[in-house]
C-alpha cells in the first residue's frame, strides 16, 4: 500500500536531498513523497518557537491539519562553538531580513556566510568548531507527533569553496574530511550530514506511525 507523505518545506533544495534521503532509506515502505507545491493553499508558516525541535513540530503540525495528510518538517541550522551555538535557530537570516526579504536564496546564503567568516575572522583554527543540526518531525493528522534529531560535527573554514548545495556548505569541513561540503556529491553530503541522519532515523518512525 502506498503511504502519501508531505514534505512541509518551500525550500526546493531540501525536498531534493529529503527524496534522495528517503528514497534510499525507506525503500521498503513504498512512501509517496509530495512537496508543498501539491499544496499551493499553505502559505509560509512563521517560525516562533526557539529549538529546531519546537519549530519542525509548528511546521510539521500546521501541514498535517491543513492538508489532512501525515507530514514531515525539518528545522536545522549551524551552531558555532565559539559563539555559543549561534546563528542555530537565525541561520537562514544571519544577516538581517531589513531590506533583504526579497533577496534569491542564494544571495542571503552568500550574505550570512560572508558575516559568520567576517565574525570568526581572528578566531583561530583551534576554536572554530561547529556542528549542522537537525530536528525531523512527523506529525499525522489526528495521530502521534514525533521527533528525531541528527548532527554532523566539523570546523568553518577561512572562506568559501565548492559550488553544491546551499546555505553554509561553502564554509562548512566536516570531522575526518578536507573537503567543504560544497564539494561533496549528494550522495557523500547525504551519508554524514545532520539531515541524513535525522530523517534515516526518522524511518523506523515512519514505519511505526504511518498506517
Ligand atoms: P530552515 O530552513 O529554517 O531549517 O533554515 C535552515 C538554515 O540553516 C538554512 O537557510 C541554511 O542557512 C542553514 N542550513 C541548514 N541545513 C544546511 C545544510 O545542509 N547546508 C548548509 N546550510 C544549512
Amino acid at each position: 500500500m502506498t503511504r502519501r507523505v508531505v514534505l512541509a518545506t518551500h525550500n526546493e533544495h531540501k525536498v531534493h536531498e529529503l527524496q534522495q534521503i528517503l528514497a534510499g532509506a525507506a525503500a521498503d515502505l513504498d512512501l509517496e513523497v509530495v512537496s508543498m507545491a501539491a499544496f499551493p493553499e499553505v502559505g509560509e508558516i512563521p517560525e516562533t518557537e526557539v529549538t529546531f525541535a519546537g519549530n519542525a513540530r509548528l511546521k510539521a503540525e500546521h501541514v498535517a491539519r491543513t492538508t489532512a495528510t501525515p507530514a514531515l518538517a525539518d528545522d536545522s541550522g549551524l551552531a558555532v562553538d565559539v559563539l555559543g551555538g549561534a546563528p542555530g535557530i537565525f541561520s537562514a537570516r544571519w544577516s538581517g531580513q531589513h531590506g533583504g526579504q526579497d533577496l534569491p536564496r542564494a544571495e542571503k546564503d552568500r550574505r550570512n556566510l560572508q558575516l559568520l567568516l567576517d565574525q570568526l575572522a581572528d578566531v583561530p583554527d583551534e576554536h572554530r568548531r561547529a556542528a549542522f543540526r537537525c530536528a525531523a518531525v512527523l506529525a499525522v493528522p489526528g495521530g502521534a507527533t514525533v521527533v528525531s534529531e541528527g548532527l554532523a560535527p566539523g570546523v568553518i573554514a577561512r572562506a568559501p569553496v565548492g559550488e553544491n548545495g546551499f546555505g553554509y556548505d561553502p564554509i562548512f569541513v566536516p570531522d575526518g574530511g578536507t573537503r567543504s561540503l560544497a564539494e561533496y556529491t549528494d550522495e557523500e553530503k547525504n551519508a554524514i550530514s545532520h539531515r541524513g541522519r535525522a530523517f534515516r532515523g526518522m524511518v523506523p518512525l515512519l514505519r511505526e506511525h504511518l498506517v
